[in-house]
C-alpha cells in the first residue's frame, strides 16, 4: 500500500526507502516532534505513544533534563566520537553506573561496550560465553528475541526473521520457555534431565540465553522459581547464564534489572534500548570479571561507546535510580495498568487474558487479525500501539514509564474503545 500524504516531499518514502521498512507501514504518517509520551506528526496531529521505541524511551521523549545535559555537552564541544578512547563522558557514565546501579545491588561486573545496538550486545555476550567455556552450543528459548545479526538471529525464534539470514543459523538450540507446554510441565526439569544424559544428543552448552519477560515473543513471563532453577542447572552443567535485559530491564518490569526479584546472579547481562535514557544508540554487555577473557581489540568496532549517550545515560541514572522513588512509582503505575487491562479482559469476548509484568503488559486476543484491526483503530484515534507474539496475537502496552496517569488513562480509553468496536464487527461476522 503506497504511503498517502498531501505533502509532495513524502513521495520519497515509497520511491527510495527499502521494502524492509516496517513500523512506518503500521503507522502511516510522518512524525516531526515528540515530548514525554506524545508524538506529533508533521500535519500537527498528536498521538499518545504506547510503543516508546519498543521500550527505548522509558523516560519519555526529550526529557527536559536529559535534553539539557546533551545540549550543554554538545555546545561545550564535548567529544562526539572517540572510538573507545577514555573520555570525560565515559568516566561520568562508568562512575554513575558503578555508584547508583552496581554498588547498591552488590554487583561486580566488567562493562564492555560493543557496537551501539542491542544485537551487538548479544553477539558480544555469546562470543564471551563461547570463549570462556570453549563450547559452541548456546541454549536459547522458544519465542525468544535477541536481534538480527547472525549470532543473535540464530538465538531468535521467529521463523520470518530467521528466514532473512540467507545461510544456516548455527550454534544455538531452542528449548521450551517456562510454561511453553502449559503449567503442569516443568521445562527446566526436562532440560536438566536431557543435559544429564550423555546420549540425549544435546551438546553441552556454553550458555543459556534468556529474557525474563519475552518482549517480542508475546509477553511470556518466566517465574522467579523457574529462573532460579535454570540458574542452578546452568551452573551444574558448566554453562554461563546470560540474561538479555534489553527490553525487560531499566525499570520496564520494575527494578533496574528485570531479574533482581528472582535473586539470580547472571554471568553476563545485555543492556541497550533504554540504557541511553534518551533514545540514542547505546549498548553494553556486563561480564563477571572471571569471564572477561578478551584480548585488547579482539572484539573491535568504530562505534563502541557513544559519548552523547554516556552523558544522557549518566544523567538518567542520577535522575531516576539514585533512590527508590522512580521504582516505587513504576510499580504503582503498573498496578493501575494491570487493573485496567483486567477490566477489559473481563468484559471482552475476543480477549483471552492479560500477559506480561510491570509496565510490559498486554492482552492476548483470539487471533492476530483482530489485534491488527484494533491497533489500526487505535492509530486512527490517536494512539500508537503494537502487537507481539508468534501470531501477533498480543497487544502490548509499552508506554514511557514516566507517563502521567492522565495520558495512561487516555491511551487505555482509546484502546478499550477500539476493542469494543472491533468486537462488534467480529460478532457480526461470526453470527
Ligand atoms: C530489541 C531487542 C534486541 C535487539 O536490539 P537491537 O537494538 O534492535 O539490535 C535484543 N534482545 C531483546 C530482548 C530486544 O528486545
Amino acid at each position: 500500500m503506497p504511503f498517502e500524504s498531501e505533502n509532495p516531499e513524502h513521495a520519497i518514502y515509497d520511491r527510495r526507502e527499502s521494502e524492509v521498512r516496517s513500523y512506518c507501514r503500521a503507522f502511516p504518517i510522518s512524525f516531526d516532534t515528540a515530548k514525554g509520551s506524545r508524538l506529533i506528526a508533521e500535519d500537527g496531529s498528536e498521538y499518545i505513544d504506547f510503543l516508546a521505541g519498543c521500550s527505548t524511551l522509558n523516560y519519555g521523549h526529550n526529557h527536559d533534563d536529559l535534553q539539557k545535559a546533551l545540549i550543554d555537552y554538545i555546545t561545550s564541544d564535548g567529544l562526539t566520537h572517540g572510538l573507545d578512547m577514555h573520555s570525560a563522558a565515559k568516566a561520568t557514565f562508568l562512575n554513575a553506573f558503578e555508584q547508583h546501579i552496581m554498588k547498591p545491588r552488590n554487583l561486580d561486573y566488567r562493562l564492555m561496550f560493543p557496537g551501539p545496538t542491542g544485537t551487538n550486545a548479544v553477539e558480544a555476550a555469546m562470543k564471551t560465553a563461547r570463549k570462556a567455556t570453549g563450547r559452541t552450543n548456546i541454549i536459547a528459548f522458544t519465542n525468544g528475541f535477541h536481534g538480527m545479526t547472525l549470532g543473535a538471529l540464530a538465538a531468535t525464534g521467529n521463523a520470518g526473521k530467521r528466514g532473512g539470514a540467507g545461510i544456516p543459523l548455527a550454534g544455538v538450540v531452542h528449548e521450551a520457555y517456562d510454561g511453553y507446554f502449559g503449567p503442569d510441565i516443568d521445562t527446566a526439569e526436562q532440560l536438566d534431565i536431557r543435559l544429564s544424559d550423555p546420549s540425549s544428543g544435546l551438546d553441552a552448552p556454553a550458555a543459556f540465553l534468556i529474557e525474563t519477560t519475552q518482549g517480542e515473543g508475546g509477553l511470556n513471563v518466566a517465574s522467579d522459581a523457574w529462573l532460579r532453577k535454570i540458574a542452578k542447572i546452568a551452573k551444574k552443567h558448566g554453562a554461563l547464564l546470560i540474561i538479555d535485559d534489553i527490553q525487560a530491564g531499566i525499570g520496564r518490569t520494575g527494578g533496574f534489572f528485570s531479574f533482581e526479584r528472582a535473586g539470580i546472579s547472571p554471568d553476563i547481562i545485555t543492556l541497550a534500548k533504554s540504557l541511553s535514557g534518551m533514545g540514542l544508540p547505546f549498548a553494553m554487555t556486563m561480564i563477571k570479571p572471571q569471564y572477561d577473557d578478551w584480548k585488547p581489540g579482539e572484539h573491535n568496532g568504530t562505534f563502541r561507546g557513544n559519548n552523547h549517550a554516556f552523558i544522557t545515560a549518566a544523567k538518567s541514572i542520577e535522575l531516576f535510580w539514585s533512590d527508590e522513588r522512580f521504582e516505587t512509582e513504576v510499580m504503582r503505575k503498573s498496578a493501575l495498568l494491570e487493573k485496567r487491562l483486567e477490566a477489559i479482559v473481563a468484559t471482552s469476548p475476543i480477549a483471552n487474558r492479560t500477559k506480561g509484568r510491570g509496565m510490559m503488559k498486554g492482552i492476548e486476543f483470539l487471533n492476530g487479525d483482530l489485534t491488527s484491526e484494533i491497533c489500526a483503530k487505535c492509530f486512527e484515534n490517536g494512539l500508537v500501539i503494537e502487537t507481539s507474539g508468534a501470531h501477533d496475537e498480543v497487544i502490548k502496552v509499552l508506554c514511557p514509564l514516566t507517563i502521567t496517569d492522565e495520558d495512561l488513562n487516555e491511551g487505555l480509553d482509546i484502546l478499550s474503545k477500539a476493542i469494543i468496536e472491533i468486537e462488534k464487527s467480529y460478532a457480526k461476522t461470526a453470527a
